[in-house]
């Protein structure tokens, strides 16, 4: 099995900025060297960056940006559509930059979240008592459990820090 190369996310993100271009530019925003970057952070990272570690990246690059003006960036980015955010936890808001009908692994133990790709998932048929909640526009399934790295770390424990459950 492969993940896609360097080569194919390299395209991928071309792409990416250049739908962001089109949107700003059709919604009359301003193409701000600050917007682009923090886009381009979150496009380039495919891990689901909060706020404060596409601030450190955005950073590296323009040094002066402050995490206030990133975040602003981020809820104008995802008032146009350009990215989403996931997670119920309020004060650590993920941004996602893939806008393809995707689905989510997340790690329970280390929030790692990453994206995958089903088409029976996105013809998923959701039972009737959903829609006495609301109106439904899209449908994300989330896999949760554990990564490797994270049950190779639990392997290389000794068996007695294991036997006692947290719940
Ligand atoms: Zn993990
Ligand atoms: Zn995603």
């Amino acid at each position: 099995m492969t993940t896609s190369g360097p080569e194919t996310r390299d395209r991928e993100i071309a792409r990416q900025m250049e739908h962001f271009e089109q949107v700003c530019r059709s919604a009359g925003v301003k193409l701000t060297h600050q917007r682009m970057e923090v886009f381009r952070e979150v496009a380039r990272s495919g891990h689901h960056p909060d706020a404060e570690t596409i601030h450190r990246g955005v950073r590296s690059r323009l040094p002066t940006v402050s995490l206030d003006t990133v975040y602003r960036a981020l809820w104008l980015l995802s008032d146009l559509g350009l990215i989403t955010t996931l997670g119920p936890s309020r004060e650590r808001t993920r941004f996602d930059a893939n806008l393809r009908r995707h689905h989510h692994f997340v790690c329970v133990r280390c929030g790692l979240t990453r994206d995958f790709y089903s088409d029976a998932f996105d013809d998923l048929k959701l039972p009737h008592s959903v829609r006495a909640l609301g109106r439904v526009e899209t449908t994300q399934v989330e896999a949760r459990g554990v990564c490797h790295e994270c049950a190779q770390a639990d392997s290389a424990k000794p068996a007695t820090a294991k036997k006692k459950g947290k719940r």
